[in-house]
């Protein structure tokens, strides 16, 4: 109930409220537009009987007035409805008694209405037993005045030739009952059903805090897991770049034939573990749906070649022949989609054709499906004359941690999770891989892609000419490198040293900031994660400085946890471009010179 309500209120939007049930809310609207109509009429009456000057009959019409306008003020101060229901419905009920006994002496139609009204009023506002009650209070002296006051037999002939008293005793009795049966019956029902709904409700209501709790909470742990995953890698990656990095340097430094090859062996071993740490990594990333794909251009056909420009060695090496072919009507297209992705799937295929083939040949081809106006089809194709997949093996193969039996873990290693990893990352794309294998033939991994082409198209380059700069050309170079973790500190110095390189330190963010004020550097190599300030931050500073010459500083970034998603961040802080520690000393040295010579 509202309390708030004054008691000069007389609006109906005041005494509702949402504690009130639906139906006791149409209770109190019933109350007060019924109320709300009998003044109106009995005001009307009461001037049409003042005009005809029947005073005696005016003044209870006043009282009738008066007693309904003060129930009218009750309910808008506070709407008891149960409590208004009864006196409105005792009221009705001396008024129906009085006339039929003692006023009219009669039954008509008007005591017929006021009857149905009694009925339908006492269920619908008080419920099952008070509308029994008041019914029948108001239905049997009536019935009773009726038998009484006919004075004929009660037997009711076969065939009537007309209808007498007796019938229409007999039969308005019977359509009371009737009448009194049907709304007992249905409104029993009505409540049972409303109770019903908000029982369910309520424990529908609780299932879902329930749901939301256990969702929050597996959503947390998810969290949780991510997040261990992610440190643990952060964690694993640095003490291996440090190892990686190490071996480099060994073999830089013309190791003997006995150590080059357990150096071979350190490296080869290394970087496998790195691969693994990898794949654990983005599994865990597709996973936890935090892959967003690009949708830049890129030459298709420049891209395959550098993916299996590094796994044509791998191939020559296990005496494989290795054969790329791609469609000549893609030679000359420039298309839209996420080449680093692409290169994930394709490298994981070939990888594996690798792997599981001992003699004969891996194909890859890219195929032209369709060429429309705008869009193309390609068809990937990975094919090998290798060891085979088992039929009912097909599935299970690109589930995660799984391969096809114990022996190829022992013989070939592997966490069993790259086709697991190529297969969520074609899905959430909307594509599909097909596999055609035969245990001890070979196999066919292969998958439509859809990529939307650039109007431009590709023009022939001159070859790149690769770097030849010897140590002292690099030698004139002023390196700035941001760096914390001492162990890296110690292998870039070793490194930057074999190219004729003193490179300055700075062991966070705002140091870096602070030697680049005061110093001149031609390039900065920053970490990623610092201590007191990261390094996208420190790049962002750097390149709002003043002096135009140290805000156009080349910056490559050392990024450590990162996979893929890292990239954005990198360029979007304004840096030029990056290095995955462990990072190939090569590859390093190359981006390095280019941006020197581009930019610095
Ligand atoms: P991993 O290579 O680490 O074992 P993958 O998820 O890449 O994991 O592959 C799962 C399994 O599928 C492999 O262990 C192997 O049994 C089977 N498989 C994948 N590619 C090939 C292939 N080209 N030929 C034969 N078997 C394959």
């Amino acid at each position: 109930m509202n309390k708030d309500v004054g008691f000069f209120n007389f609006s109906i939007n005041k005494i509702l409220t949402k504690e009130q049930s639906i139906l006791d809310q149409a209770r109190i609207r019933l109350l007060y537009y019924g109320l709300l109509l009998s003044i109106v009429a009995v005001s009307v009456l009461l001037i049409n009987i003042y005009l005809e000057h029947q005073y005696i009959l005016g003044f209870s019409t006043s009282i009738l007035l008066l007693s309904i306008i003060i129930l009218f003020k009750y309910l808008t101060f506070r709407p008891r409805w149960g409590i208004i229901s009864h006196i409105l419905l005792v009221l009705a009920t001396v008024v129906n008694l009085s006339t039929v006994f003692i006023a009219l002496q009669t039954v008509n139609i008007i005591t017929a209405q006021i009857i149905f009204l009694i009925i339908v009023f006492s269920f619908y506002m008080l419920g099952q037993l008070c509308g029994l009650f008041y019914s029948l209070v108001n239905l049997i002296p009536v019935l009773i005045f009726l038998v009484l006051t006919y004075n004929d037999n009660y037997f009711i002939g076969l065939k009537p030739k007309i209808v007498d008293g007796s019938t229409i005793i007999i039969v308005t009795f019977a359509n009371f009952i009737l009448l009194i049966f049907i709304h007992n019956h249905f409104y029993a029902a009505f409540i049972k059903s409303m109770k019903q709904l908000r029982a369910t409700a309520e424990e529908r209501g609780n299932l879902n805090i329930e749901f939301e709790k256990v969702i929050e909470k597996a959503e947390k742990s998810s969290q949780a897991k991510s997040e261990f995953l992610s440190t643990m890698s952060h964690e694993i990656r640095t003490p291996l770049n440090a190892v990686i990095g190490m071996s480099n340097l060994l073999m830089m430094g013309n190791p003997r034939p006995d150590q080059k090859e357990n150096l071979d062996i350190l490296k080869f071993s290394a970087n496998n573990l790195l691969a693994i740490v990898n794949d654990v990594l983005d599994f865990n990333k597709i996973e936890s749906g935090k892959v967003v794909f690009e949708n830049i251009k890129f030459n298709l056909v420049e891209l395959m070649q550098s993916i299996s420009g590094g796994q044509i060695l791998k191939a020559e090496e296990k005496g494989l022949i290795f054969k790329l072919e791609i469609d000549d009507q893609l030679k000359s297209k420039i298309v839209f989609g996420d080449p680093t992705r692409l290169t994930q799937i394709i490298f994981n295929l070939i990888s594996n054709a690798i792997k599981f083939t001992h003699t004969g040949n891996v194909w890859v081809k890219v195929t032209c499906v369709e060429d429309r106006h705008n869009t193309v089809t390609v068809d990937f194709s990975v094919k090998d004359t290798g060891i085979g997949i088992e039929k009912e093996n097909l599935d299970a193969i690109f589930e995660p941690f799984t391969q096809e039996s114990i022996t190829t873990t022992r013989q070939y290693g592997g966490t069993g999770l790259g086709l697991a990893i190529v297969k969520r990352l074609l899905e959430l794309q909307g594509l599909q891989m097909s596999v055609y294998s035969k245990p001890g033939e070979g196999s066919e991994f292969s998958f439509l892609v859809e990529f939307p082409v650039s109007t431009e198209t590709v023009v022939e380059q001159a070859e790149k000419q690769p770097w030849v700069g010897g140590i002292e050309t690099m030698g004139n170079i002023r390196v700035l490198i941001a760096e914390d973790n001492l162990v890296n500190v110690m292998l870039m110095k070793k490194l930057f040293s074999k190219w004729g390189i003193t490179p300055t330190i700075a062991e966070n963010g705002e140091r870096a900031i602070e030697m680049v004020q005061y110093g001149n550097f031609d390039i900065i190599l920053m970490d990623l994660q610092m201590p007191v300030l990261n390094g996208f931050d420190a790049a962002i500073e750097i390149r709002k400085m003043r002096d135009p010459r140290k805000a156009n500083i080349p910056i490559i970034a050392l990024t450590a946890s990162a996979l893929f998603d890292i990239k954005e961040r990198v360029f979007s802080s304004g840096m030029n471009d990056y290095v995955s520690k462990p990072f190939k000393p090569d590859e390093l040295r190359e981006k390095m010179q280019n941006l020197v010579e581009t930019i610095g």
